[in-house]
């Protein structure tokens, strides 16, 4: 009767909402932690102090916890938690990296996005890693093979939490790049929807029955940015995987991006204050994790449990194998010191006519100093096995070409080189490359060069090598780019050689 009274419009008027009150909420985030679980170099404060790691960021979360009372605050990860130390080359808890995943319990995360480095040690241990641990795992986008289903156990696209007196909706996205990241057999075994349609959807779904909408994602900052402009709704995107040191945070119409850098050294802290489903005071900060500014002393079981690990690290890893009188750093966009190093070891080790490895792959500098099997683990800690294969004179003059585009694109990496060289020039600002020499002599494109690379060369060859660059006659030789680097170093020491290969002319 009251349902048909409604309908005639005879029932009494609903009285109108009740004005909201002001809900403060603080978000504790950190992404691209790589297996960093102690100090780690901050190459951009003077003489790149080692800082951060677990034990000084539960300092800092517990000292904000405590400040802003626990009830109030999230802490969420931006995913590629693992790859990085050798940390992931233990097995810990029924997946290797499994002590990292033990970290982020022990510190209460809240959340977390799957990134594209969760798979590098394929499906299967990332199944296991992420079932035995209790910290919810997000993603919109990664599905079962042809299913609608989340890909992994516990997994969610979403998920609301009910905090500080209302509704947070944190939706997970991952990179739509993974098919390019990973290994393509790997790949084949799921479902990855495009970012932004399958954010879409989830924002749809949460904005009627939530007050904040929080985007946890895993696709770079200036895919966030584009998300923030094709998606309305989102208030927040705390972003991971472009490694972004964020000390403001940007915004996109009223939508805030926030990201933390990498590697465990910062904590990005927001607070926000949120009333009538919009954000109306917002405050970001970068907390670089320096180790004399914590407020609370360590906790004994972190302390207990880094300790644990770097003594069973240092016992495999702790040879000492040469020395680096000078420092050899590397580069994304740009030729440099480590990448001439391990190509040059590379082409020593199997002889073929040129070496390659891609600008990725190269992890971490190396510092003037002594180098152990770790520090050389830290540089190449994805293992990939060396391949040998062939290419046509006419194919590495396309490669050539690809690699001078990248020099002025700051998005594509540069492939460093052995045996190759190259001049070039910005012509009226087009990279042009000029003349291009192998062991001295000129390219011939007709014949065909050995070459041998890191496996991810091979696997990823349109985006490294160019799309009519396909490798021929691949073949394994039964050892890694970590393996050559540690012989290569105990032949002598660790030096840059030098002998630059891409010359750019006036
Ligand atoms: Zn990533």
């Amino acid at each position: 009767m009251i349902a048909l009274l409604w309908l005639l419009g005879c029932a009494p008027k609903a009285p109108p909402p009740a004005p909201d009150v002001p809900h403060a909420l603080t978000i504790l985030h950190t992404n691209d932690i790589h297996a960093h679980f102690e100090p780690a170099p901050a190459e951009w404060l003077d003489g790149h102090p080692a800082i951060g790691g677990f034990v000084r960021l539960e300092q800092e979360v517990r000292a904000l916890r405590a400040a802003r009372g626990a009830p109030q605050t999230l802490t969420l990860d931006g995913g590629d938690q693992l790859t990085g130390t050798p940390i992931t080359e233990i097995n810990a808890d029924g997946s290797f990296g499994g002590a990292m995943h033990g970290f982020l319990d022990a510190i209460h995360y809240d959340a977390w996005v799957v990134g594209n480095h969760e798979f590098d040690k394929g499906l299967d241990n990332l199944t296991h890693y992420v079932e035995n641990h209790p910290v919810l795992p997000l993603s919109c986008n990664l599905l079962r093979l042809g299913s609608t289903l989340p890909l992994l156990p516990r997994q969610e696209p979403s998920h609301v939490f009910a905090i500080a007196g209302m509704r947070v909706g944190v939706i997970g996205v991952t990179t739509q790049e993974l098919g390019g990241l990973m290994k393509g057999s790997e790949f084949g075994r799921l479902t990855l929807l495009p970012e932004i349609p399958a954010v879409q959807a989830e924002v749809d779904r949460l904005d009627p029955v939530t007050d904040l909408i929080v985007v946890l994602s895993h696709i770079g900052v200036d895919n966030d940015k584009a998300l923030a402009s094709a998606v309305k709704g989102i208030d927040l995107i705390v972003g991971a995987h472009s490694h972004t040191r964020l000390t403001a945070a940007i915004q996109v119409g009223d939508t805030y991006i926030v990201q933390a850098g990498s590697y465990n050294r910062s904590l990005g802290v927001v607070d926000l204050v949120e009333q009538d489903d919009h954000i109306t005071s917002f405050h970001y900060e970068l907390h670089d994790l320096l180790p004399d500014t914590a407020t609370v002393p360590p906790d004994p079981k972190l302390e207990g449990m880094v300790a644990t690990y770097k003594a069973e690290i240092d016992h495999v890893y702790g040879e000492h194998v040469s020395d680096a009188p000078a420092l050899l750093g590397r580069s994304y966009n740009h030729e440099s010191p480590l990448g001439r190093w391990i190509t040059d070891g590379i082409r020593d080790r199997t002889g073929v006519d040129i070496a390659l490895y891609n600008a990725g792959g190269l992890r971490a500098d190396i510092d003037a100093g002594p180098v152990s099997r770790l520090t050389l683990f830290q540089c190449f800690p994805f293992q990939n096995p060396v391949m040998r294969f062939q290419l046509t004179g006419a194919q590495i003059a396309g490669m050539v070409a690809l690699n001078v585009t990248a020099e002025t694109d700051e998005k594509s990496g540069f492939l460093s080189t052995s045996g190759l060289s190259w001049t070039w020039r910005k012509s009226g600002g087009v990279p042009t490359v000029v003349s291009v020499l192998v062991d001295g002599q000129p390219l011939d494109p007709a014949r065909t060069y050995a070459i041998a690379a890191n496996s991810y060369v091979t696997e990823q060859w349109q985006k490294h090598l160019g799309p009519d660059a396909k490798p021929q006659n691949v073949e394994p030789l039964g050892y890694t780019d970590l393996d050559v680097a540690v012989d290569y170093a105990r032949k002598k020491p660790v030096v840059d050689p030098g002998n630059v290969r891409a010359v750019l002319l006036p």
